[in-house]
């Protein structure tokens, strides 16, 4: 069962299509005890990764606010090896970033090989967050699109697994997580005006959103898109696609550990016979 929906490179997207409430009629419980069934799986799969050594993975994880990109990022590291497992979040850009390329703080926090990275936010927000805001003129934002693309390319071409996740949650229910944060002590922190100041731009967002989508789905690195307005589904959803991609790498890496490991073991026996024991 696919739980999250692909974008296939040249699909035009329009966010009225998707269902953000999508649960694949599955109930809480169920979706929970698959979601820490496949979380198991992705932290073996990722000790594979890291020992094997050559591949990495990259997760970009994108979503209006409230959609669920912390708890998406928990979810993942309680599965997974924070050793090998680090988070990058892309924030307003200090003066140093702005007087460089877009990307020039993006790159430096790819992940090496063997090792995971995951996006809070990411160069997305340079034709979203830019866009909409006019911080940048059209004729800069718009040749960013094939900018992304150049650049994912290039990931993947050195071993980089880009995994997208557009997070879709409803207005709806961005209003309710953002009311739900005034009323508790632990998340109010989190509140800012600037939350209510989007949401005046959700639809200028969706626009900005849907041509991501569009424009930036290619071979390397398509789009997925996650119904994010059960939390309990959109953790299941990421971690099928997670799984779903690393599983087919899984019989290399082992293949190349054992005979790493043979080769280990031969060395540590002449060692030995070197020492006549
Ligand atoms: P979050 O909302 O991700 O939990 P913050 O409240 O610190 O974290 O928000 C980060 C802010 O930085 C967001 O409003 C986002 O739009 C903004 N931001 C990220 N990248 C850029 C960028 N390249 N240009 C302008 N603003 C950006």
């Amino acid at each position: 069962m696919k739980y999250s929906e692909e974008v296939r490179p040249g699909e035009k997207i329009r966010l009225d299509d998707y269902d953000t409430s999508r649960s694949c009629g599955l109930t809480k419980e169920e979706a929970r005890e698959k979601a820490d069934e496949l979380g198991r799986e992705m932290g073996e799969l990722q000790e594979l990764l890291f020992a094997a050594g050559d591949t990495a993975l990259l997760i970009v994880l994108q979503g209006r606010d409230t959609s669920g990109k912390d708890g998406a990022i928990r979810f993942i590291l309680n599965h997974t090896n924070v050793q090998s497992c680090r988070v990058a979040p892309f924030k307003v850009p200090t003066a140093e970033e702005l007087s460089h390329d877009f990307l020039w703080r993006v790159h430096r926090q790819t992940p090496p090989k063997g090792g995971v990275t995951i996006f809070n936010r990411s160069h997305y927000e340079d034709v979203l967050v830019v866009r909409v805001a006019g911080l940048a003129p059209e004729k800069v934002w718009s040749k960013r699109y094939g900018q992304i693309n150049a650049f994912e390319e290039l990931l993947s071409a050195s071993g980089t697994v880009v995994l997208k996740f557009f997070l879709n949650i409803s207005k709806k229910e961005q209003e309710e997580r953002l009311l739900d944060r005034e009323k508790d002590p632990v998340k109010a922190w989190k509140l800012s005006v600037d939350d209510w100041k989007g949401r005046d731009q959700w639809d200028d967002f969706t626009r900005a959103y849907e041509d991501a989508l569009t424009r930036c789905s290619t071979e390397a690195a398509p789009w997925r898109i996650i119904a994010a307005d059960r939390k309990w589904f959109r953790d299941l959803a990421i971690a099928e696609c997670i799984v779903e991609t690393l599983r087919p790498m899984k019989k290399a890496w082992m293949e190349s550990l054992e005979s790493l490991g043979r080769e280990q073991k031969a060395e540590l026996e002449a060692f030995r016979a070197s020492r006549g024991a």
